[in-house]
């Protein structure tokens, strides 16, 4: 199977590194549907891609579901900057909820108490704090870091162990102790053969989805239903194209009891689109996109990018079996 006939591959730079990355690349093109963005991480390869592919394939093929709403509150996201900065992003973005990066490699847990307490200070009382560790802590590390965490009074604490069974000891150890900090599952979920472990395991009290590494809103949409866990839709750090796909999820939801992480195109050095999807007053509206040509000149990749991205996106459609039979 060939790449689409029109297709745009973007590379746009990050104001702040964020879990690693300095620059986001991915692929853009239109289908009868409508916009799909292809951005799956490069750590991610192989069967891996599949179903960034097929998320990419549903929004140019076939569309999204009728929304259930037309307004999705969102966090604002505060990378590991200090605590004067993390103060700033809070205070600027607008939103009562913040998503608040800790456990950065070459920090400790003192510079992840201080960016807590500034994000707090900047919300207020009525602010709703989580933060994300990406997996970083060990079970010990977790319980320590959370006990100091708490008086913060975290909405919940995202990934704060690598593996579904750390969650699940780490969730019952919490409990023991009488330390109450919810946990997300996040990794366990868009990296995981199976997603429903998180709930047998009883390793988590919330569900983040994303859309593209989970295959499509509606791949998303059935496992919102199947594992009986209130659901948190995040982002992969796309352009406003990817992020409207997250907003489709959220809209299609039947239920949104918390913010989403889809406010993250600030992030991004750039957009594609004329009125990027980045939230006003703590919400980003569930509407149709205008993609900007002069804007996808400004962000294209160089050849050498973009024939990677080719080469990536034919291997994957035959992983995902696009065009046999
Ligand atoms: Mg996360």
């Amino acid at each position: 199977m060939s790449v689409p006939t029109s297709f745009h591959t973007y590379s746009i730079p990050m104001r702040t590194r964020f879990r690693g990355i300095t620059v986001r690349e991915g692929m853009l093109w239109q289908g009868p549907a409508g916009w799909a963005e292809w951005s799956p991480f490069l750590d991610y390869q192989g069967e891996e891609l599949v179903p960034w592919w097929r998320a990419a394939q549903e929004a140019a093929e076939v569309g999204w579901p009728d929304p259930v709403r037309r307004s999705v509150p969102v966090n604002c996201t505060i990378p590991a900057v200090d605590p004067e900065r993390a103060h700033a992003i809070a205070a600027a973005s607008g939103c009562g909820t913040a998503k608040i990066k800790v456990c950065e490699p070459g920090q400790t847990v003192a510079d992840d108490l201080a960016r807590v307490e500034a994000v707090r200070d900047a919300l207020g009382a009525g602010g709703k704090l989580r933060v994300d560790a990406n997996g970083g802590w060990t079970v010990e590390e977790a319980t320590q870091a959370l006990r100091q965490l708490s008086r913060f009074e975290l909405e919940y604490a995202e990934q704060p162990c690598a593996s579904v069974e750390e969650l699940a000891t780490l969730r019952t150890g919490l409990a023991r102790r009488g330390i109450e900090v919810p946990i997300a599952a996040d990794e366990s979920i868009r990296r995981a053969a199976d997603p429903y472990r998180v709930a047998e395991l009883e390793a988590a009290d919330v569900a983040v989805l994303k859309v593209q590494p989970l295959g499509g809103v509606r791949a998303c949409l059935e496992i919102a239903e199947r594992i009986g866990l209130p659901v948190v839709v995040s982002s992969a750090l796309e352009t406003s194209v990817g992020i409207r796909a997250g907003l489709a999820l959220a809209g299609a939801l039947p239920e949104l009891p918390y913010a989403c992480g889809l406010n993250t195109v600030a992030l991004l050095a750039d957009d594609v689109v004329g009125a990027p999807l980045i939230a006003v007053a703590g919400a980003l509206p569930v509407t149709d996109l205008v993609v900007d040509s002069a804007a996808l000149r400004r962000c294209r990749s160089d050849d050498t990018r973009a024939a990677a991205w080719e080469s990536r996106w034919v291997q994957t459609a035959e992983l995902a079996g696009a065009g046999r039979g």
